[in-house]
């Protein structure tokens, strides 16, 4: 146990330093300012109780949905068919939350799907970590862990890229959702999930309120790994509006 918590530690104290691939610009404080008023401002529909049946279907729904888009993803990519087919898992849990691991894989929680309003919002969340693995978020921050020289002595006899770290930091990942990611890596999945549900012709300002939900519940000191490792609320929101906006622009 004491192994297992001070692996922990080293795995986070490591992959808090990495340097993504992505990079993205600064943002400035009126776009912050405005962020801020949004959340403050906005008053989202109350959440709706959903049964484990009609969460399912409506992720099925929301899969089905945005296939098309990340198959064409995959396809520009070289990414195979078998990692761009998404495993999606319900789990029995009150935490808002949701993470991706393995492969292909994603969980969402119990929470999650009676703490939002619309489909919308569930989309994004799916989307955000349909976008993790489409980033190769996991198996960068695997990398980034074999290369740490601390956590090669904390490993011991753990083989480079062996199964069993493989599936050690997998597990991690799996219980600690997001906590594996940089914030780089965040923001990417956040830009990756926008792109995703404009290209499924999802309404991006209705999804857009999850991230506004998020912002609201963590001013009111709600615990989620979801948004205790991601860009604060507000910048996550600025950064939002701001692909939004260019969206717009460009109109594409
Ligand atoms: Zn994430």
């Amino acid at each position: 146990m004491i192994r297992n918590t001070f692996f922990v530690f080293v795995l986070f104290s490591l992959v808090s330093c990495v340097a993504p691939g992505t990079s993205f610009e600064e943002l400035d404080q009126i776009q912050i300012d405005e962020a801020i008023a949004i959340i403050k401002n906005t008053k989202l529909d109350e959440p709706v109780e959903r049964s484990r049946k009609e969460s399912v279907i409506l992720v099925e729904n929301i899969i089905e949905k945005i296939t098309p888009a990340t198959d064409q993803w995959c396809e520009d990519n070289n990414i195979s068919k078998a990692r761009c087919s998404w495993k999606v898992n319900y789990l029995d849990d009150d935490m808002f939350n949701a993470f991706a691991s393995g492969r292909n894989t994603i969980t969402y929680t119990k929470g999650l799907m009676n703490g939002v309003a619309s489909e919308e919002e569930v989309a994004f969340v799916i989307a955000h970590e349909v976008a993790h693995h489409l980033g190769n978020h996991i198996a960068n921050a695997q990398r980034n862990i074999l290369i740490g020289s601390l956590a090669g002595r904390i490993l011991g006899s753990v083989v480079d890229g062996s199964d069993d770290l493989i599936s050690q930091t997998t597990d991690l990942g799996a219980r600690f959702g997001s906590l594996v990611f940089s914030r780089d890596q965040e923001k990417e999945a956040d830009y990756f999930s926008l792109l995703i549900l404009k290209d499924s012709g999802y309404d991006l300002l209705e999804a857009r309120n999850i991230i506004i939900r998020m912002a609201q519940k963590s001013e009111r000191n709600s615990r989620s790994t979801f948004f205790d490792t991601h860009p604060t609320g507000p910048e996550r929101l600025a950064r939002f509006n701001k692909t939004y906006s260019q969206f717009l622009k460009t109109n594409r």
